[in-house]
């Protein structure tokens, strides 16, 4: 990664502005990288609110922490039900989602907290820009955002006061971002014990991402209902409930096995 970046600011002035998000984790967490253009970073079918020319006034993690707890502030969480429910800030004010595109239709729940000072806050800051834009679009005046979002404040405040863990997208699931006071607030789906293991259902119709305890992943075999463990399509359980995307039979390890083979034949 540091490679990666160091290439990048010799390559182009184009990546001067990029915000590069670096993570450290201690397994692969992503099995390909993809760049692609795309339309809209995130699908909320907004093409008129434009966060490059107004969006919510930037908090970085210091400055949100000092604020948070404020008389005059209210916290919300712009994450779909799949994600708040395993893990949020304590006190924040989540929108009952399945979907970031759904947020609009739920703004009028904000009503009641105009007079207040609003910080939004999603999981690496992106969906935050557009959220927090059209907060202002909507009338809101007092709009800031947690820049860098959950994950760049746990690296750098620790994650005070973040309860359960953060949900991301990739092999990881779920990470956790609170070393202060961390706290576990999810259950599981299936018989209700404290549990944050979150799991993909192992019916790939269902595919339904939610917390469900060890014991209940090997006796329900990572299905989240009886039904979608007799479902005849259910995928084979490892007691992760994490299953690969089919990524048309490309395998990043052919290439890389070729390759030692030619390095071993050629000394
Ligand atoms: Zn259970
Ligand atoms: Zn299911």
């Amino acid at each position: 990664m540091a490679l990666f970046l160091a290439l990048a600011k010799i390559v182009s002035k184009r990546f001067e502005k990029i915000d590069f998000k670096v993570e450290v984790s201690n397994k692969q967490a992503f099995t390909k990288l993809h760049v692609r253009t795309k339309a809209e970073i995130v699908h909320a079918d907004l093409p008129n609110i434009k966060p490059w020319e107004r969006t919510g006034i930037h908090l970085e993690p210091a400055e949100f922490k000092k604020m948070k707890d404020n008389e005059d502030v209210v916290v919300v969480d712009f994450r779909s039900n799949y994600e708040h429910s395993v893990g949020k800030f304590k006190n924040a004010v989540t929108l009952d989602i399945e979907n970031f595109r759904d947020f609009p239709d739920k703004i009028s729940e904000l009503e009641k907290y105009k007079n207040k000072k609003i910080i939004t806050y999603c999981t690496g800051g992106i969906k935050c820009e557009k959220a927090s834009a059209y907060l202002l679009e909507n009338g809101f005046e007092n709009v800031y955002q947690l820049h860098g979002g959950i994950i760049k404040y746990g690296i750098e405040e620790g994650g005070e006061d973040f309860e359960g863990k953060c949900y991301v997208f990739d092999n990881r699931i779920v990470v956790d971002v609170n070393s202060v006071n961390p706290k576990v607030v999810s259950t599981c789906y299936v018989c209700g014990t404290v549990s944050d293991r979150m799991v993909n259902c192992a019916n790939p119709v269902c595919n339904n991402h939610v917390p469900i305890c060890e014991k209940c992943g090997w006796e329900m075999e990572g299905a989240c209902t009886p039904a979608c463990k007799t479902h005849p399509e259910k995928r084979q359980y490892d007691g992760t409930g994490y299953y690969q995307k089919n990524s048309n039979g490309y395998n990043p390890y052919i290439g890389l096995k070729r390759r030692k083979e030619e390095i071993n034949s050629n000394n």
